[in-house]
Order: structure tokens, then sequence, then C-alpha cells
């Protein structure tokens, strides 16, 4: 039987960019959004403020678009300061590669394993899914969700009693399975 995990994000993640007021480079997104019409040119910026001093930075959305060519849908949801676009921004990948940024996920997701009943079959089979594109260590997220040190991952690896298609000591952020013998 093939078990779901869920990897899913609790907040915001914070974004990498260094601050120019401070020494710090984590800027936590605050879900809000600033449009700026000039003519029938619009300009639209995600804003986060720096973890340490407060500095607001502006992550562009789009600049200099005809106020025709944006989505109204769109231009509703940023002056609502919609968390759930705010999300959605962050986890497109022009977005990032436009503004130069990556995302800090630390703290910001959790493992759902739907509880611990599985784990005392021989066999396991898991699926792990992805609610967001969140990087992670599936060595890390197994011993998390089994319940195992990171020791004991490495060993089962070894061993090869822990098998996957992916690398397990590797960074993921996408679904992948894996099948635990004991
Ligand atoms: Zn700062």
């Amino acid at each position: 039987m093939l078990n779901n995990w869920f990897v899913m994000p609790t907040c915001l993640p914070l974004v990498i960019r260094r601050c120019h007021s401070c020494a710090s480079d984590r800027f936590r997104p605050n879900g809000k959004f600033r449009v700026n019409a000039n003519h029938k040119l619009l300009d639209a910026w995600l804003l986060a403020l720096c973890t340490a001093c407060g500095e607001t930075t502006k992550l562009t959305v789009f600049e200099r678009t005809h106020v025709r060519s944006v989505r109204p849908e769109l231009l509703d949801r940023m002056h609502d300061n919609n968390p759930a676009l705010a999300a959605e921004l962050l986890q497109d990948a022009a977005v990032r590669s436009r503004n130069h940024v990556a995302l800090d996920w630390d703290g910001a997701w959790r493992l759902d394993t739907g509880g611990t009943e599985h784990l005392d079959r021989e066999v396991i089979d898991v699926a792990v899914r992805f609610a967001a594109r969140i990087p992670v260590r599936p060595a890390r997220l197994i011993a998390e969700g089994c319940g195992l040190s990171r020791g004991e991952v490495g060993r089962l690896i070894t061993e090869g009693k822990l098998v996957s298609a992916v690398r397990l000591s590797g960074k993921v952020s996408g679904d992948f399975t894996f099948t635990l013998k004991r």
C-alpha cells in the first residue's frame, strides 16, 4: 500500500537579498503590494521587510506594462494585498530570476505523514508530495517522517534497504517516492 506524505508550506518563505541598511540578508514578505500608475503604464511590486532592521525592499512583479495587458483580476488581488498571490509569485521562477533572489524555506514548511500507523510495517512505500516547490533533503525528510536519526537513514541507504529513484542524499523540491524495507 502506498502512503502519501505531504510537504506543506506553513508561511511565506524568506527572500534572500542583501540589506542596504544593515548586515542582514533576509527579507520577510508581508503579503503587501505596491502598484504605481504613470499614464497608462503600470509598475507593480511585492514588498518585503528586512528581518533585522525593517527596511522595505521591492520585488518587481511587472514594470511599465500597459494597463490593458494586465488582468483586472490580478490588479484586484494586488490592491487587496492578497497573501495567496504573494505565495504564488514567490514560487514563480520568472519572478525570482527577474529580481535575482532565492528563497529561504527554513522553518516555513512542515511534513504531514498522516499518522505513524504505516511505520510498523515491514515494507513501507511512500509517495512524498510537495504542495510548493520547497527544496528539502530526502534523507532529512525520511528521518523526520519515520522517527529515525540521520545516521540510521544513512545506514539504511548504504545497506540498500532504503531505495528511491531520486538521490536521497541530495536535495529535491518535487514529488518523489521511496521504499523502506526492514
Ligand atoms: Zn536591514
